[in-house]
């Protein structure tokens, strides 16, 4: 198997690095350590840099605008942009562009326009509401907001938890159960932040400051019958699809701030003395060193081979939870590692040490904790029989 970049690939990984390092990584200095957005005249001249090296709108597929980019590519993209301090959740505080929420592409053509085209030109963010209070990790059972017909409309009552930026959002994705138990019960409906009977109710904090996560109340909310996505019963299809989908470019995602923990603590061990001689002269650190090299190269692996079989055509469900688990967990250690090198430092906003520990640590329990993750391999490795 061939994992090696093609020269247009390797173009492309000098072109974004470069990119976040003289272009991106500079701003961070003047702006706060948990920040998540740039001013919009900086945030304007990112966006041209992007448009000018055909990158803008990555995710978005060629024939709504997007690049030609395959999977493989978008994740070595990932890799690499993500290399900054914000870069875990706010990847070049979004110079590339939004994709938007994918489902949308398989929308009518009433609900692109009103909600798709609008998001895909940066006037309209959007919010993913599958958990609930009840659990998250097994949504088909889970959910208990209960969307109920009257007339042409839908009337919703129930509660989300954890819902990601829906205090920011004008409009987003919300499941909710028209039918009995069990997946074929739930459908979803695009609704929209300002009707009446959607409410945030209260930001939840967590460890990541910026992107809040929210609590969302839904009283008596109505919803038109126009405003399902897909079919009635359908919407846990939808949520899986995207799920499962979505698990090779987070993984990615989670490997740019570790390479990059690796890298600063490669050079900080060179530098630093301590009794006598530089830090990496020491077994113990080496070792930490060794360590972090092994666990970013078997995750990067993974992760290339999952997008490869994505690009193939091939079935990816399981490589993409395999990737999920093996580079959230990776990197989280890697952090770590890269982080008690530091000493001091490690933990002290002067670097970004500090926001990368936090931000990773919520990559374990983020779009399918570990374990839903092994209990997606163990359905391959076992059958479909395992509850
Ligand atoms: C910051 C943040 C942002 C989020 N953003 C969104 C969002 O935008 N939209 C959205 O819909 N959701 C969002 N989530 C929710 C996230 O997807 C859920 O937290 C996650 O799916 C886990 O659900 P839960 O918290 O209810 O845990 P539970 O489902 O109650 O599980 C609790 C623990 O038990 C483990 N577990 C569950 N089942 C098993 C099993 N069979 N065997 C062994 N262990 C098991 C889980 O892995 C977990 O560790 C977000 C969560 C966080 C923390």
């Amino acid at each position: 198997m061939d994992l090696s970049l093609t020269e247009e690939q390797q173009l492309i990984v000098d072109m974004v690095r470069r990119f976040v390092r003289e272009e991106v990584a500079p701003l961070e200095d003047d702006l706060d350590t948990d920040e998540d957005r740039l001013p919009p005249e900086q945030f304007a001249k990112l966006v041209e840099k992007t448009k000018e090296m055909g990158l803008y709108g990555l995710g978005i597929p060629p024939e709504y605008g997007g690049p030609e980019v395959d999977v493989m590519t978008n994740t070595l993209i990932a890799i690499e942009y993500s290399q900054h301090r914000a870069g875990l959740y706010a990847p070049c505080y979004g110079a590339f562009g939004g994709a938007g929420l994918s489902q949308l592409y398989e929308a009518t053509d009433e609900q692109k326009e009103k909600y798709l085209y609008p998001t895909l030109r940066g006037e309209k963010k959007t919010f993913f509401g599958l958990s609930e209070p009840s659990g998250g990790s097994d949504p088909a059972r889970a959910i208990q907001t209960r969307a109920e017909r009257d007339g042409d409309d839908w009337v919703i009552n129930g509660s989300k938890l954890w819902i990601s930026g829906a205090d920011r959002a004008d409009y987003g994705l919300l499941f909710a159960r028209t039918g009995g138990p069990g997946r074929a019960g739930v459908t979803c409906f695009i609704v929209e932040t300002q009707w009446p009977g959607f409410n945030v109710r209260r930001v939840v904090h967590t460890l990541r400051q910026a992107l809040h996560a929210t609590e969302i109340q839904i009283e008596n909310l109505r919803v038109p019958n126009e405003n399902i996505l897909g079919q009635e019963g359908g919407g846990f299809a939808i949520a899986n699809d995207r799920l499962t989908r979505q698990r090779i470019p987070y993984a990615a995602a989670c490997l740019g701030p570790a390479f990059k923990a690796h890298e600063m603590a490669i050079e900080y061990a060179q530098i630093r003395e301590t009794f006598g001689a530089p830090l990496s002269s020491r077994q113990g650190i080496q070792w930490m060193l060794v360590e972090n090299e092994v666990d970013l190269r078997t995750a990067r692996w993974l992760v290339l081979d999952a997008a490869a079989k994505a690009d193939r055509g091939d079935a990816f469900r399981t490589e993409a939870a395999i990737c999920k688990l093996v580079a959230s967990e990776a990197a989280g250690r890697v952090i770590d590692r890269s982080m008690q090198i530091h000493g001091g430092l490690g933990v002290a906003k002067d670097l970004p040490f500090e926001r990368w520990y936090r931000e990773i640590r919520i990559r374990r329990i983020g779009e399918g904790p570990s374990e839903v993750q092994k209990h997606v391999i163990a359905r391959d490795i076992l059958g479909a029989g395992l509850r």
